[in-house]
């Protein structure tokens, strides 16, 4: 059976997977600034813990990856600049390996075990840090020429000169205002406190700073989708992430922005559902991505 490996940045999760089941998950955490050696060892040390004789390993990361199997750049972390993690695993566990960003595995497993069964085209939104997605049309994932499809992130929502700042180093992206950064700025402005260091905290928190969070969160989410979907006319979107919990609380404001940008009006009425997969999807959806050596 395969091994699937989400590799998020700071923390590897890796487990056998058979079919959405998984069989000895583990985590293990990781520095980012290790450098990629140490990353690729330690995934290859996971491997060889959870099944030495495995047929194949699939792995998730954080950025997006080229045709060849090189990573264009990972935002988060440094140094992995054209590194072939798919060829540098391969050479140190003798197996075949697939590699794909993290939405795009994400994507897959939604696609195989969740809400794929219901819609055939839809949008996978991660909530966290930043904003990611996967696109599935009719029923095929979606990534792209150069592996960059569904990176909803970096969609613009503000074009205008004081527009809030972007990891990503332009103005005005959708993660600007919905990444975790934005909402928190936004809740110590609309507070006046300093900002929990997570989401997770502001929607604990109950206040009128949480329904500034997820007022800005929805209208941010609201006019990106409303763009995309005036190209797509998708089926669905599906959230997950940590911050994919508090739907119900900016689902609303989602809403009333893509009906205020949206084409037509069928264009703003598509379900809005959560995974079914939850934090498990990234290491499913790895160990079913298409792997490059044989
Ligand atoms: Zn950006």
């Amino acid at each position: 059976m395969p091994i699937g490996i989400d590799w998020g940045g700071t923390s590897i999760k890796a487990a056998i997977v058979d079919g959405a089941n998984l069989r000895g998950f583990t985590r293990v955490d990781t520095d980012a600034k290790a450098g990629p050696a140490a990353v690729l060892d330690a995934i290859a040390a996971l491997v060889r813990v959870l099944d030495p004789r495995t047929d194949a390993v699939g792995v998730a990361i954080p950025g997006e990856v080229r045709d060849d199997g090189r990573c264009w750049k990972l935002p988060n972390v440094p140094g992995f600049e054209d590194v072939n993690i798919g060829d540098e695993l391969h050479a140190r566990l003798g197996v075949p390996v697939g590699v794909d960003n993290d939405a795009i595995a994400a994507a897959l497993a939604e696609r195989l075990y969740g809400h794929g069964n219901s819609y055939k085209s839809f949008l996978l939104v991660t909530l966290g840090t930043g904003i990611g997605g996967g696109v599935v049309l009719d029923g095929n994932v979606r990534r792209g020429h150069g592996g960059f499809g569904g990176e909803i992130g970096h969609v613009m929502i503000d074009s205008t000169d004081d527009a809030w700042p972007c990891g990503c180093g332009r103005r005005g992206c959708m993660e600007a205002y919905a990444g975790q950064a934005g909402l928190l700025r936004r809740y110590a402005e609309a507070t006046g406190k300093p900002a929990p260091s997570r989401v997770k905290e502001v929607a604990q928190a109950g206040d009128a700073g949480t329904e500034a969070v997820w007022k800005q969160l929805g209208h941010a989410l609201g006019t990106g989708l409303a763009s995309i979907n005036n190209v797509l006319d998708l089926d669905a979107i599906v959230f997950t992430g940590g911050v994919a919990h508090s739907l119900p609380g900016f689902e609303p404001h989602i809403r009333e922005a893509l009906r205020a940008r949206a084409f037509a009006p069928p264009l703003a009425e598509l379900p809005f559902v959560t995974s079914k997969l939850g934090e498990h999807a990234g290491v499913i959806g790895a160990a079913h991505l298409p792997v490059a050596k044989g």
